[in-house]
């Protein structure tokens, strides 16, 4: 049996690897980058869940109710952040 994820807050189960499961809107994201884009933080503090068909780059919700950034259209901002101090 793979290993899989279960919420505990509702029946929704998952078996992709880098799935992340919101435990407050119980929405299914494809990464971990997905998934806290759609958080409301204020002054360091996740007060909410923002709908991610609202965000400023919004998510689509792909088969198998998984939200994930639209192909192709991945913002500038969300590129990689190459390290300077790596040594
Ligand atoms: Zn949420
Ligand atoms: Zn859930």
């Amino acid at each position: 049996m793979t290993a899989h994820g279960v919420c505990g807050g509702c029946d929704r189960t998952w078996t992709a690897e880098r799935a992340s499961h919101c435990p407050r809107c119980h929405r299914q994201f494809s990464t971990d980058s997905n998934y806290s884009r759609h958080l409301i933080i204020d002054a360091g503090i996740v007060t909410g869940c923002a709908d991610p068909t609202t965000l400023k780059h919004p998510l689509e919700q792909a088969a198998g109710d998984v939200w994930r950034s639209p192909s192709g259209s991945t913002p500038a901002h969300w590129t990689r952040i190459t390290p300077t101090s790596q040594s």
